[in-house]
């Protein structure tokens, strides 16, 4: 089964018990046990229920992985993760990436005598010096937020296999339809599905894939015992949300397209950020890697007043500001005073994240409008 196919059939039967052909949400906390010992497969609702069952298979296939897991958010599937490692454990982290999982590695699990390695993975080979005995797992995230940098995932799992250490890959940004990190030699896919998987800006949900079973089984266990689950009503959106992923994410890509070259052609504009431009440095990995490129654009002004992006940024009247991305409406964000501001500015501007920048997550309205706000808005 090809991939829009897959978002539409993998896991999902109509229900047995009416011919319904949408999953029912089974808003329920127990099930009723013939006799002792003696169910249906389904016990108790944190432990598994079945709405949540299909789109854990639904994503499972969509990832080209076995197993599937859903949480109560993105950040809850990495918390799972992480806690699979002992103290003393030591992960490599690359240098660029969702500043929630930053900020769960180094303020809660470094406490639990746990070491991260922040590299920068543009150059796989960074991470060669920083393995030893107690490294059990590599984590990155391709492309990376607001630069789009991207990591050669193929690349990295060569050394990690090298030496038995497990690689995650966040693919929140790309989504399975334009990149599957397990067939490029990743051992777990984490996402937000609260991005474009979900993509109408109304769940907030992750996910885990692996092929891994006893890794999979591990990961049940945390989350049966710990408890992050999502909501039947939550996954039934996810199940909706999914099913349109495939055309979604060609009008995000074909949008994205049109606003990156108008930017690129705009006098006040510096730098453009879309890995579908020829000019961006790691396009080459982007044509290896992944199957389109996405509605993510970030640009920077020329000079160094910031006044120039605010002023933009209160002038859109499509594009609303906020945090987050990936939903059917465009949306700004302005990551020098909103989502990297905790990061001081001389260490931002190191890494390229000028105070002029703008990131864009571009939605599906009509390319024609989104531009004509973006002439308007930048003035
Ligand atoms: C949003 C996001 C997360 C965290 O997911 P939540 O669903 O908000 O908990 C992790 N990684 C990336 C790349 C994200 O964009």
């Amino acid at each position: 089964m090809k991939f829009s196919t897959k978002a539409l059939h993998a896991g999902i039967e109509p229900d047995p018990s009416t011919g319904a052909i949408m999953t029912p949400i089974f808003q329920t906390s127990t099930y009723v046990q013939e006799g002792i010992g003696k169910h249906k497969g389904y016990e108790y609702a944190r432990t598994q229920n079945p709405t949540r069952s299909v789109l854990e298979k639904n994503i499972a296939a969509l990832e080209n992985g076995k197993f599937g897991l859903c949480f109560a958010s993105g950040m809850a599937a990495t918390d799972t993760i992480l806690r699979t490692l002992r103290p003393n454990d030591e992960i490599i982290a690359c240098d660029d990436m969702y500043g929630g999982t930053y900020r769960i590695m180094t303020k809660v699990f470094e406490l639990w005598g746990i070491k991260v390695h922040f590299v920068d993975m543009q150059k796989p080979e960074n991470i060669a010096s920083y393995i030893n005995p107690n490294t059990k797992l590599v984590w990155v995230e391709t492309p990376t937020n607001p630069l789009l940098n991207l990591i050669d995932i193929a690349e990295i799992a060569k050394i990690t296999k090298k030496h038995n250490i497990l690689l995650c890959v966040d693919n929140t940004f790309a989504t399975p339809y334009l990149q599957n990190p397990l067939d490029l030699g990743a051992d777990i896919v984490m996402h937000s599905m609260t991005k474009y998987l979900g993509g109408h800006s109304d769940v907030v949900m992750g996910a885990v894939i692996t092929s891994n079973e006893e890794l999979y089984k591990n990961l049940a266990f945390i989350q049966n015992s710990c408890g992050a689950i999502p909501s039947p009503n939550d996954c039934f959106l996810m199940l909706r949300g999914i099913k349109t992923l495939a055309v979604r994410m060609d009008r995000h890509g074909e949008n994205g397209k049109k606003i990156a070259e108008y930017l690129k052609s705009h006098p006040k504009v510096d730098k453009v950020y879309w890995i579908g431009l020829e000019t961006h440095p790691n396009h080459h990995i982007a044509l290896k890697q992944m199957r389109g490129f996405g509605g993510m654009v970030s640009f920077t002004f020329k000079g160094d007043d910031m006044q120039q992006a605010i002023k933009t940024m209160e002038s859109f009247n499509i594009f609303s500001l906020g945090e987050s991305l990936g939903g059917v409406e465009s949306l700004c964000t302005h990551p020098a005073t909103m989502t990297h501001a905790s990061i001081p500015k001389e260490q931002r501007e190191a890494r390229g994240l000028k105070d002029t920048l703008i990131r864009l997550s571009v939605g599906i309205e009509d390319a024609e409008d989104l531009l004509e706000d973006l002439a308007q808005a930048i003035g």
